[in-house]
């Protein structure tokens, strides 16, 4: 850093999301699948703070969430970013990253994303690296299949191995309440358990489509900024796989299927679960119930805007 430095500090806002729709295709013989998702960004938050330093290093890692889980070496997707865009950049100097988190860890809801994709901009700010938003938006499909909808925010379908992602237009604000769980599933797993379940039961269930697509009726749902349209047609082909995996969350989904929610859903491999709300005075009505059981929950809304600078 000079004296003559504009930006000592850049601090960048990321939003968490929810998968409205995922459908997994058929596993392909290098072991991925391709997927259709509709995701739409929601009210938590990841904040990076980016500050010049010859290292590349994460400080300090706070937040309104249990941060335990979370690495502080070359496996945080934070690092990984900003170590990829000065690759890419050829920049000489480090960065110092803070983090804080308002996204559930390991839950299903792209925190780790949001924050590579906070910090891919909040680095090329902060550098003055001045990449294109399209430059931003490669960088972040080599980091993670969800860090270029964390970039984008809003509504957006994503195809292939998250490399196509599409605004999708939407209306109005969803609200819904998250059921939180401190134990996270790890994706691999899930996609695991799903693979089995399909080998298993292929004859009845089939293997998944070849070229998965969002369905038309969750699009329309979304266009209208209809809560009951999009009750009705929420799909996760992973929550099969995790509800398996842990059976203790199909009893929320049902507590909270019953006490008011139009529907509920996993957030991506969970354990996270979301709950679709009718309107603001519904999903505060639900969440009083859920905590009363001694669940922990939070109210949010989306859509909300993709990353920003902040100060
Ligand atoms: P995914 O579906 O991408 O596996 P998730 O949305 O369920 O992730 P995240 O909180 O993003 O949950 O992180 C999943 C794992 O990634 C964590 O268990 C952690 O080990 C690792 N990880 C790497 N970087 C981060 C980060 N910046 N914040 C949180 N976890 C991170």
């Amino acid at each position: 850093m000079t004296l003559a430095d504009p930006f000592p500090s850049v601090r960048v806002r990321a939003p968490g999301k929810i998968n409205v729709f995922l459908e997994v295709g058929r596993l392909q013989p290098d072991g991925y699948h391709d997927l259709a998702t509709a995701f739409q960004a929601v009210s938590l938050y990841e904040d990076v703070v980016a500050t010049h330093d010859d290292d590349f290093t994460i400080a300090q890692v706070t937040g309104s969430v249990p941060v335990l889980g979370v690495p502080r070496d070359e496996r945080n997707l934070a690092l990984r970013a900003a170590r990829l865009l000065a690759e890419e950049t050829g920049y000489h100097g480090g960065v110092r990253i803070d983090l804080y988190k308002e996204v559930p860890v390991s839950g299903g809801m792209g925190g780790g994303s949001a924050d590579a994709a906070a910090t891919l901009l909040a680095c090329d700010a902060l550098w003055g690296t001045g990449l294109s938003s399209g430059d931003l938006q490669k960088l972040a499909a080599r980091l993670g299949a969800d860090v270029p909808f964390a970039l984008l925010g809003g509504t957006a379908v994503g195809t292939g191995r998250g490399d196509r992602l599409n605004p999708a237009l939407a209306r109005g604000r969803v609200d819904w309440v998250l059921v939180t769980n401190p134990v996270g599933v790890s994706t691999p797993e899930a996609y695991g358990m799903l693979d089995r379940h399909r080998e298993e039961h292929g004859a009845q269930i089939g293997q998944g489509a070849e070229s998965p697509a969002v369905d038309t009726d969750v699009l329309h749902a979304l266009r209208q900024g209809d809560p009951q349209m999009l009750a009705a047609c929420l799909r996760n082909d992973l929550q099969a796989a995790t509800l398996r995996l842990r059976p203790d969350l199909t009893e929320t989904m049902e507590l909270g299927e019953s006490s008011g929610a139009l529907a509920g859903i996993v957030s991506g491999s969970g354990p996270t679960i979301a709950f679709l709300a009718s309107g603001a005075e519904a999903a505060a009505e639900l969440q009083q119930t859920l905590d009363a059981a001694g669940h922990d929950t939070l109210l949010v809304h989306g859509p909300v805007p993709g990353a920003r600078i902040v100060g």
